[in-house]
Protein backbone atom coordinates (compact mmCIF):
# COMPACT_ATOMS: atom_id res chain seq x y z
CA UNK A 1 0.00 0.00 0.00
CA UNK A 2 1.48 3.80 -0.28
CA UNK A 3 2.18 5.50 2.34
CA UNK A 4 3.13 9.31 2.43
CA UNK A 5 6.35 9.64 4.33
CA UNK A 6 9.11 12.23 5.17
CA UNK A 7 12.29 11.14 3.85
CA UNK A 8 14.22 14.08 4.42
CA UNK A 9 14.17 17.77 5.69
CA UNK A 10 11.07 19.41 3.55
CA UNK A 11 10.99 15.98 1.50
CA UNK A 12 7.73 14.14 1.02
CA UNK A 13 6.70 11.21 -0.74
CA UNK A 14 4.30 8.39 -1.72
CA UNK A 15 6.70 5.02 -0.96
CA UNK A 16 5.01 1.35 -1.02
CA UNK A 17 5.05 -0.19 2.46
CA UNK A 18 3.55 -3.36 3.21
CA UNK A 19 -0.12 -3.89 4.49
CA UNK A 20 -0.73 -3.93 8.21
CA UNK A 21 -2.49 -7.20 9.14
CA UNK A 22 -4.41 -7.62 12.80
CA UNK A 23 -2.59 -8.75 14.86
CA UNK A 24 -4.56 -9.30 18.11
CA UNK A 25 -8.27 -10.41 18.48
CA UNK A 26 -8.89 -6.83 19.88
CA UNK A 27 -7.29 -4.58 17.16
CA UNK A 28 -8.86 -3.08 13.88
CA UNK A 29 -8.03 -2.19 10.22
CA UNK A 30 -8.95 1.70 9.46
CA UNK A 31 -8.93 3.44 6.23
CA UNK A 32 -8.51 7.01 6.96
CA UNK A 33 -10.93 9.43 4.85
CA UNK A 34 -9.55 12.46 5.67
CA UNK A 35 -6.55 13.54 7.11
CA UNK A 36 -5.60 16.60 8.73
CA UNK A 37 -2.41 18.11 9.58
CA UNK A 38 -1.11 18.64 13.02
CA UNK A 39 -0.01 21.76 14.09
CA UNK A 40 3.44 20.13 15.37
CA UNK A 41 3.76 18.47 11.56
CA UNK A 42 5.57 20.90 9.89
CA UNK A 43 8.15 20.96 13.09
CA UNK A 44 8.42 17.53 12.13
CA UNK A 45 8.99 17.45 8.65
CA UNK A 46 11.11 20.47 8.48
CA UNK A 47 13.95 18.86 10.43
CA UNK A 48 13.22 20.82 13.78
CA UNK A 49 12.91 18.00 15.32
CA UNK A 50 15.17 15.86 13.90
CA UNK A 51 14.63 12.36 12.36
CA UNK A 52 17.03 9.24 12.09
CA UNK A 53 15.07 7.61 8.79
CA UNK A 54 12.30 8.13 7.00
CA UNK A 55 9.26 7.65 9.05
CA UNK A 56 5.27 7.85 8.26
CA UNK A 57 3.11 11.04 8.35
CA UNK A 58 -0.12 12.22 9.59
CA UNK A 59 -1.91 11.69 12.71
CA UNK A 60 -5.17 12.78 12.95
CA UNK A 61 -7.82 11.23 10.83
CA UNK A 62 -11.47 10.17 10.59
CA UNK A 63 -11.76 6.89 8.92
CA UNK A 64 -13.83 3.80 7.82
CA UNK A 65 -13.24 0.17 9.75
CA UNK A 66 -12.31 -2.00 7.05
CA UNK A 67 -11.28 -5.04 9.56
CA UNK A 68 -11.86 -5.75 12.98
CA UNK A 69 -10.53 -8.67 15.69
CA UNK A 70 -13.31 -11.38 17.09
CA UNK A 71 -13.07 -9.89 20.85
CA UNK A 72 -14.00 -6.24 19.93
CA UNK A 73 -17.79 -6.00 20.23
CA UNK A 74 -18.40 -2.59 20.76
CA UNK A 75 -17.81 -1.86 16.99
CA UNK A 76 -18.36 -2.97 13.59
CA UNK A 77 -17.51 -2.92 9.84
CA UNK A 78 -17.95 0.35 8.04
CA UNK A 79 -18.55 1.92 10.99
CA UNK A 80 -17.37 5.97 10.54
CA UNK A 81 -14.61 6.98 12.96
CA UNK A 82 -12.38 9.13 14.58
CA UNK A 83 -9.28 7.81 15.33
CA UNK A 84 -7.10 8.74 18.55
CA UNK A 85 -3.85 9.68 17.53
CA UNK A 86 -1.98 8.18 20.58
CA UNK A 87 -1.66 4.40 21.09
CA UNK A 88 -3.62 3.22 24.28
CA UNK A 89 -4.96 0.06 25.95
CA UNK A 90 -7.85 1.32 27.63
CA UNK A 91 -7.24 -1.10 30.60
CA UNK A 92 -3.89 -0.01 32.04
CA UNK A 93 -4.23 2.02 35.76
CA UNK A 94 -3.11 4.74 33.79
CA UNK A 95 -5.84 4.42 30.97
CA UNK A 96 -8.40 4.00 33.46
CA UNK A 97 -7.34 7.32 34.95
CA UNK A 98 -7.74 8.76 31.85
CA UNK A 99 -4.49 9.41 31.37
CA UNK A 100 -4.26 8.04 27.77
CA UNK A 101 -1.55 9.67 26.45
CA UNK A 102 0.79 7.68 29.09
CA UNK A 103 -0.76 4.33 28.62
CA UNK A 104 1.07 1.80 30.78
CA UNK A 105 1.44 -0.47 28.20
CA UNK A 106 3.40 1.46 25.29
CA UNK A 107 6.55 3.47 25.59
CA UNK A 108 5.93 7.20 26.01
CA UNK A 109 5.07 9.19 22.67
CA UNK A 110 3.69 6.20 20.92
CA UNK A 111 1.48 7.78 18.33
CA UNK A 112 0.89 7.60 14.90
CA UNK A 113 3.20 9.82 12.50
CA UNK A 114 5.30 10.70 15.42
CA UNK A 115 8.45 8.60 14.61
CA UNK A 116 11.16 10.93 14.96
CA UNK A 117 9.57 11.61 19.31
CA UNK A 118 9.25 8.03 19.94
CA UNK A 119 11.21 6.03 18.34
CA UNK A 120 8.71 3.73 16.61
CA UNK A 121 6.97 3.57 13.60
CA UNK A 122 3.45 2.80 14.29
CA UNK A 123 2.31 4.06 10.67
CA UNK A 124 0.77 7.53 9.22
CA UNK A 125 -2.73 8.33 8.79
CA UNK A 126 -1.82 9.23 4.88
CA UNK A 127 -1.68 5.67 4.24
CA UNK A 128 -4.47 3.40 2.71
CA UNK A 129 -4.66 1.38 6.20
CA UNK A 130 -3.74 1.88 9.75
CA UNK A 131 -3.55 -0.83 12.43
CA UNK A 132 -5.40 0.32 15.57
CA UNK A 133 -3.70 -2.12 18.68
CA UNK A 134 -6.72 -1.72 20.69
CA UNK A 135 -9.69 -0.54 18.84
CA UNK A 136 -12.25 -0.03 21.51
CA UNK A 137 -10.17 2.12 23.41
CA UNK A 138 -8.66 3.86 20.51
CA UNK A 139 -11.69 4.20 17.93
CA UNK A 140 -14.54 6.71 18.55
CA UNK A 141 -17.58 5.88 16.28
CA UNK A 142 -19.35 9.12 14.41
CA UNK A 143 -22.18 9.95 12.58
CA UNK A 144 -21.72 8.67 9.21
CA UNK A 145 -23.86 11.50 8.37
CA UNK A 146 -21.10 14.07 9.25
CA UNK A 147 -18.93 15.54 6.38
CA UNK A 148 -15.39 13.43 6.97
CA UNK A 149 -13.41 16.49 5.89
CA UNK A 150 -14.95 18.95 8.96
CA UNK A 151 -13.80 16.14 11.22
CA UNK A 152 -10.05 15.16 10.16
CA UNK A 153 -8.99 17.01 13.56
CA UNK A 154 -11.05 15.46 15.96
CA UNK A 155 -8.06 12.88 16.54
CA UNK A 156 -5.57 15.31 17.85
CA UNK A 157 -6.01 19.47 17.80
CA UNK A 158 -9.48 19.73 18.22
CA UNK A 159 -9.28 17.89 21.68
CA UNK A 160 -6.09 19.77 22.57
CA UNK A 161 -8.02 23.48 22.13
CA UNK A 162 -11.18 22.07 23.93
CA UNK A 163 -9.42 20.52 27.19
CA UNK A 164 -7.99 23.63 27.69
CA UNK A 165 -10.73 25.48 28.53
CA UNK A 166 -13.91 22.85 29.42
CA UNK A 167 -12.36 21.67 33.09
CA UNK A 168 -11.79 25.34 33.47
CA UNK A 169 -15.20 26.57 32.67
CA UNK A 170 -16.88 23.84 34.40
CA UNK A 171 -14.81 25.21 37.44
CA UNK A 172 -15.86 28.84 37.08
CA UNK A 173 -18.81 29.03 34.89
CA UNK A 174 -19.44 31.78 32.12
CA UNK A 175 -15.80 33.03 32.80
CA UNK A 176 -13.56 35.02 30.59
CA UNK A 177 -11.34 33.29 28.38
CA UNK A 178 -7.71 34.44 26.72
CA UNK A 179 -6.13 32.31 24.39
CA UNK A 180 -2.45 33.50 23.63
CA UNK A 181 -1.87 32.25 19.96
CA UNK A 182 2.35 32.69 19.11
CA UNK A 183 3.04 29.73 16.77
CA UNK A 184 0.94 27.08 17.04
CA UNK A 185 -1.94 27.53 14.30
CA UNK A 186 -4.92 25.66 14.57
CA UNK A 187 -5.02 24.20 18.58
CA UNK A 188 -5.80 27.89 19.76
CA UNK A 189 -8.57 28.13 17.35
CA UNK A 190 -10.35 24.95 18.60
CA UNK A 191 -9.48 26.69 21.91
CA UNK A 192 -11.94 29.48 21.18
CA UNK A 193 -14.85 27.20 19.38
CA UNK A 194 -14.38 25.51 22.50
CA UNK A 195 -14.70 28.50 24.95
CA UNK A 196 -17.69 29.80 23.43
CA UNK A 197 -19.41 26.49 23.24
CA UNK A 198 -19.44 25.95 26.81
CA UNK A 199 -20.76 29.26 27.67
CA UNK A 200 -17.54 31.78 28.24
CA UNK A 201 -18.68 35.50 28.59
CA UNK A 202 -16.04 36.48 26.42
CA UNK A 203 -13.05 35.08 24.49
CA UNK A 204 -10.07 36.99 23.38
CA UNK A 205 -7.27 36.05 21.08
CA UNK A 206 -4.17 37.74 21.54
CA UNK A 207 -1.82 37.02 18.33
CA UNK A 208 0.95 38.61 15.98
CA UNK A 209 -0.66 36.84 13.06
CA UNK A 210 -3.55 38.84 10.55
CA UNK A 211 -4.91 36.05 9.06
CA UNK A 212 -5.30 34.17 12.56
CA UNK A 213 -6.32 37.18 14.21
CA UNK A 214 -9.09 37.05 11.06
CA UNK A 215 -10.03 33.62 12.06
CA UNK A 216 -10.66 33.74 15.24
CA UNK A 217 -12.97 36.83 14.73
CA UNK A 218 -15.21 35.25 12.67
CA UNK A 219 -15.63 32.32 15.04
CA UNK A 220 -16.86 35.41 17.72
CA UNK A 221 -13.84 35.82 19.36
CA UNK A 222 -12.39 39.40 20.06
CA UNK A 223 -9.16 40.12 18.28
CA UNK A 224 -6.10 41.30 20.19
CA UNK A 225 -3.37 42.33 18.00
CA UNK A 226 -0.03 42.44 20.14
CA UNK A 227 3.63 41.99 19.88
CA UNK A 228 3.27 40.27 23.26
CA UNK A 229 4.83 42.71 24.93
CA UNK A 230 2.17 45.18 27.18
CA UNK A 231 -0.63 43.12 28.90
CA UNK A 232 -3.68 45.22 28.16
CA UNK A 233 -6.26 43.33 30.94
CA UNK A 234 -6.26 39.95 33.08
CA UNK A 235 -8.47 36.69 33.05
CA UNK A 236 -9.52 33.77 34.61
CA UNK A 237 -8.75 31.34 32.20
CA UNK A 238 -5.83 31.58 29.88
CA UNK A 239 -4.37 29.47 27.29
CA UNK A 240 -0.92 29.32 25.85
CA UNK A 241 -0.74 28.20 22.88
CA UNK A 242 2.95 28.82 21.04
CA UNK A 243 6.40 28.12 20.93
CA UNK A 244 7.71 31.72 21.98
CA UNK A 245 8.55 32.14 25.40
CA UNK A 246 7.49 36.00 24.86
CA UNK A 247 4.18 34.36 24.33
CA UNK A 248 4.34 32.71 27.44
CA UNK A 249 5.37 35.13 29.65
CA UNK A 250 2.34 36.94 27.98
CA UNK A 251 -0.06 34.24 28.80
CA UNK A 252 1.38 34.26 32.48
CA UNK A 253 0.74 37.94 32.83
CA UNK A 254 -2.63 37.87 31.16
CA UNK A 255 -3.71 35.65 33.99
CA UNK A 256 -5.68 37.00 36.87
CA UNK A 257 -5.20 36.45 40.57
CA UNK A 258 -6.35 32.91 41.48
CA UNK A 259 -6.60 32.30 37.44
CA UNK A 260 -5.67 29.32 35.38
CA UNK A 261 -3.03 29.78 33.14
CA UNK A 262 -3.40 26.26 31.13
CA UNK A 263 -0.63 25.66 27.95
CA UNK A 264 -0.71 23.08 25.35
CA UNK A 265 2.75 24.03 24.02
CA UNK A 266 5.60 21.88 23.66
CA UNK A 267 8.76 24.22 24.57
CA UNK A 268 11.38 22.36 23.10
CA UNK A 269 15.26 22.93 22.59
CA UNK A 270 15.89 23.63 26.43
CA UNK A 271 14.47 25.00 29.66
CA UNK A 272 12.18 28.24 29.59
CA UNK A 273 11.78 30.46 32.67
CA UNK A 274 8.26 31.50 34.25
CA UNK A 275 7.67 34.05 36.49
CA UNK A 276 7.58 32.00 39.70
CA UNK A 277 7.71 34.48 42.25
CA UNK A 278 4.42 36.17 40.83
CA UNK A 279 2.78 32.85 40.01
CA UNK A 280 2.96 32.54 43.69
CA UNK A 281 2.03 35.70 44.94
CA UNK A 282 -1.17 35.54 42.85
CA UNK A 283 -2.02 32.18 42.89
CA UNK A 284 -2.11 31.85 39.60
CA UNK A 285 -2.48 27.64 38.20
CA UNK A 286 0.10 26.78 35.49
CA UNK A 287 -1.00 23.92 33.84
CA UNK A 288 1.46 21.80 31.07
CA UNK A 289 1.02 18.40 29.74
CA UNK A 290 -0.15 16.19 26.34
CA UNK A 291 -3.38 15.96 25.79
CA UNK A 292 -4.85 12.43 26.50
CA UNK A 293 -6.95 11.74 23.28
CA UNK A 294 -8.32 8.20 23.75
CA UNK A 295 -9.78 9.91 26.96
CA UNK A 296 -11.30 13.13 25.56
CA UNK A 297 -13.19 11.89 22.70
CA UNK A 298 -16.34 10.70 24.59
CA UNK A 299 -17.01 14.10 25.86
CA UNK A 300 -15.87 16.16 22.70
CA UNK A 301 -17.25 13.68 20.08
CA UNK A 302 -21.14 14.59 20.95
CA UNK A 303 -20.77 17.99 20.83
CA UNK A 304 -19.81 17.89 16.93
CA UNK A 305 -22.55 15.92 16.74
CA UNK A 306 -24.70 18.06 18.12
CA UNK A 307 -23.43 21.04 16.08
CA UNK A 308 -22.22 22.47 18.94
CA UNK A 309 -18.63 22.32 17.71
CA UNK A 310 -17.95 22.83 14.45
CA UNK A 311 -14.27 22.10 13.71
CA UNK A 312 -14.95 22.51 9.87
CA UNK A 313 -14.80 26.34 10.17
CA UNK A 314 -11.38 26.27 11.45
CA UNK A 315 -9.93 24.29 8.16
CA UNK A 316 -8.90 26.32 5.65
CA UNK A 317 -7.42 24.22 2.74
CA UNK A 318 -9.12 20.92 1.61
CA UNK A 319 -6.81 19.27 -1.02
CA UNK A 320 -7.09 15.76 -2.49
CA UNK A 321 -5.55 12.48 -1.98
CA UNK A 322 -2.89 12.94 -4.87
CA UNK A 323 -1.89 16.50 -3.77
CA UNK A 324 -0.96 15.56 -0.37
CA UNK A 325 2.80 15.04 -0.83
CA UNK A 326 3.05 18.98 -1.80
CA UNK A 327 0.15 20.97 0.15
CA UNK A 328 1.74 18.95 3.04
CA UNK A 329 4.94 21.51 3.12
CA UNK A 330 2.85 24.41 2.26
CA UNK A 331 1.95 26.40 4.77
CA UNK A 332 -2.20 26.92 6.01
CA UNK A 333 -3.76 27.42 9.43
CA UNK A 334 -5.34 23.58 9.16
CA UNK A 335 -5.04 21.79 5.96
CA UNK A 336 -7.36 18.52 5.31
CA UNK A 337 -6.07 16.06 2.73
CA UNK A 338 -8.96 14.40 1.45
CA UNK A 339 -9.66 10.62 -0.02
CA UNK A 340 -11.54 10.62 -3.58
ZN1 LIG B 1 -0.58 16.33 16.81
ZN1 LIG C 1 -3.22 1.71 28.86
Amino acid sequence: MRQLTCTGPDTIEWRDVPEPRLQSDVEALVRPLAVARCDIDLFLTSGVIPAREPFALGHECVGEVVALGGAVATLAIGQRVVVAFQVSCGTCRSCTAGHTANCDRFPVLSDYGMQPLSGIEFGGMLSDLIRVPHAAAMLAPISPALDPVALGSVSDNVLDGYRAVAPHLAELPGAEVLVVSHGLKSVPLYAVQAGIALGAARVDYASDDDEALALAERLGARPVRTDFGKTPRRYPIVVDAGVTPAGLRYAVRSTAPEGICHSVSFYAGGDVPLPLGRMYTLGIRFITGRAHAAALLPAVVPLIEQGRLRPGEVTTRVVGWEDAPRAYLEPAIKLVVRRA
